[in-house]
């Protein structure tokens, strides 16, 4: 499908204000006038973003799959609940702060736990941009950046990730920003203590911070005194449209499977850089922030 077509009919669906699609068109025709804001000789932190970028799948995706296994004609449950909230991400009826929220209590009913997280882990990481980490590698030790991984979905699943990646290659995130739960003793997960999402207001009585104000807390607490000009955003796109406004910005387009928001912002130059998903993502990187 041509993407005015795929528009059209997204547009045509949605019809709401406030949902992803309008809110990317809307910074997608103003993006383009604004001068360069990015200048790699002053770079002080690399923003990353897990689901999609560090990952070339989506953990929650993959956390759906393993609680809801039951088949249902081709797909799992799991798969048919992700593609449904997805969907509904995108015609604007659920915000992705809600489906967090909702998601969250559909794996906990189940019984999901911290070895639930583990297989899950196990499970995205043949997904794993290597070229992506060895280009953080190498911008945290030649351009002494700081590294923080930040996103939506839990901290203790990045800090797996991390543990695993200090164990096989010997990195390390300076920092990771994401969703906190709470465990049982037996492992299983309670409830939400800290959700990251995209717009930090109150959601059926749970406290959501915006991906950005968590930055803004992680920057002020480590005392990191960075202007946003000095930081680069790395990401997929998805849910992060917030943060490309605000920061210069690397898109990591999908080759196989890109979803609507990545086209429109690919084609519409909607972040700074694009990086095309190939065998060369850190060569694209490094010319970046190298020259
Ligand atoms: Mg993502």
């Amino acid at each position: 499908m041509g993407l005015k077509k795929a528009l059209q009919k997204r547009m045509h669906k949605a019809k709401l204000a406030g949902s992803i699609v309008k809110d990317s068109l809307v910074v997608n025709v103003k993006r383009p006038l604004k001068k360069r804001r990015f200048y790699a000789n002053e770079l002080k932190a690399v923003v990353v973003d897990m689901d999609g970028t560090i990952f070339r799948t989506d953990s929650s995706l993959e956390a759906l799959n393993l609680m809801f296994p039951e088949k249902i004609r081709d797909s799992t449950a799991g798969e048919l609940i992700y593609r449904k909230m997805i969907n509904s991400i995108i015609e604007g009826t659920m915000s992705i702060d809600e489906a967090m929220i909702k998601g969250t209590a559909l794996l906990k009913n189940r019984g999901f736990s911290i070895t639930d997280i583990k297989t899950v882990f196990e499970k995205v990481k043949p997904y794993l941009r290597t070229e992506l980490i060895e280009s953080l590698k190498e911008i945290q030790k030649e351009k002494n950046a700081k590294i923080i991984l930040a996103t939506f979905s839990s901290k203790k699943f990045g800090e797996m990730l991390e543990d695993y990646l200090f164990e096989s290659i010997g990195f390390r995130f300076d920092s990771i920003i994401g969703s906190e739960m709470e465990f049982n003793e037996e492992g299983k997960v309670i409830h939400l203590i800290k959700v990251v999402g995209m717009e930090s207001r109150e959601v059926e009585g749970k406290k959501i911070i915006s991906k950005f104000d968590a930055l803004q807390e992680l920057l002020k607490e480590k005392n990191w005194e960075f202007n946003l000009n000095q930081i680069l955003f790395i990401t997929d796109g998805y849910g992060d449209i917030e943060l490309i406004k605000k920061m210069p910005s690397i898109l990591i387009t999908n080759k196989e499977n890109p979803d609507l928001i990545q086209t429109v912002s690919t084609r519409l130059r909607m972040a700074d850089f694009i990086v095309k998903d190939d065998e060369k993502v850190k060569e694209q990187i490094h010319k970046i922030i190298f020259g």
